[in-house]
């Protein structure tokens, strides 16, 4: 087991990536406090851990306040007594999301409270915890949109993913002497509800499979097999990293027929 005995943290565990990952982490031996918004869904996640014999709590947060994400940090170190992972991976695509005339102030608000405060308050409050248990890895989740600009207009997402790169580096270096690790995770486009909801007819798939060398959406089981390389001592060198798992479309120019 490649997390025995450690305590993590994922903030949007209901769902996608958050889910997978911890039903992951679990089967790894890690006990998880699973946080997310959506409280019905997280719960199942719950239940499934419990179920296949691990341990797991929910909290229902919003990542962009920052007493949920102090109490959701608090519960790992009086339910499990301390803190080792933090898997800083809730995050919002918003549909009104545009280029910049189109957007409203308010969507590029909710956007970047959600996806660049939601990391920062975990960091705030998660970093003194994994300093107290002896260190840990720390992983935020951005975007392969954090390094191409995105043909299709999401000015907002794609500041903020932006914003968790340049986070996730300068949180690195900073706390790299304390044990404590900081990688960004950034996946490409993915067969999840985030990316789905938008490309809801055939030719909308198409038109962005073109994109990816290997021709085909990433899946969130996927994502979560890198988070745990990350999480776990096997990435024991690796901190500040943009680790792209991403089906080659950060390296191409033109994909293969
Ligand atoms: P998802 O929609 O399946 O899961 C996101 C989860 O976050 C949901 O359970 C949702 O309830 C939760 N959430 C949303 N806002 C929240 C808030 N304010 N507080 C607490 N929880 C909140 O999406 P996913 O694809 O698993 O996305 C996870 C992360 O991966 C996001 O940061 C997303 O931007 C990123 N990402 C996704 C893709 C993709 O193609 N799906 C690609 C690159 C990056």
């Amino acid at each position: 087991m490649r997390l025995k005995d450690k305590v993590a943290v994922i903030t949007g565990a209901a769902s996608g990536i958050g889910r997978e990952t911890a039903l992951l982490f679990s089967a790894e031996g890690a006990k998880l406090i699973l946080a997310d918004l959506n409280e019905k869904e997280g719960l199942l996640v719950r239940k499934e851990i419990h179920e296949a014999g691990g341990e797991a709590e929910f909290i229902r947060i919003d990542v962009s306040n920052a007493q949920d994400c102090l109490e959701m940090i608090e519960l790992a170190e009086t339910k499990f007594g301390g803190l080792h992972i933090l898997f800083n991976n809730a995050g919002i695509m918003h549909s009104c999301d545009d280029n910049a005339e189109n957007t409203e102030e308010a969507i590029f608000d909710l956007t970047l409270a959600v996806n660049v405060k939601g990391v920062f308050f975990g960091c705030k409050y998660g970093i003194p915890a994994i300093r107290k248990s002896g260190g840990g890895s720390i992983i935020n989740t951005a975007s392969f949109v954090a390094l191409l600009g995105a043909a299709t207009a999401q000015i907002a997402y794609t500041a903020s993913k932006g914003a968790v790169l340049s986070m996730t580096r300068e949180l690195a270096a900073i706390h790299a002497r304390e044990n404590i690790r900081v990688n960004a995770l950034c996946p490409g486009p993915l067969r999840t509800e985030l990316l789905m909801k938008f490309l809801d007819s055939e030719e909308k798939k198409q038109r962005r499979l073109v994109h990816i060398p290997m021709g085909r959406f990433g899946e969130a089981a996927e994502m979560a097999k890198a988070a745990l390389y990350l999480a776990s001592e096997d990435a024991s060198f690796v901190t500040g990293s943009s680790f792209m798992v991403d089906g080659g479309i950060t390296s191409a120019y033109v994909t293969p027929e």
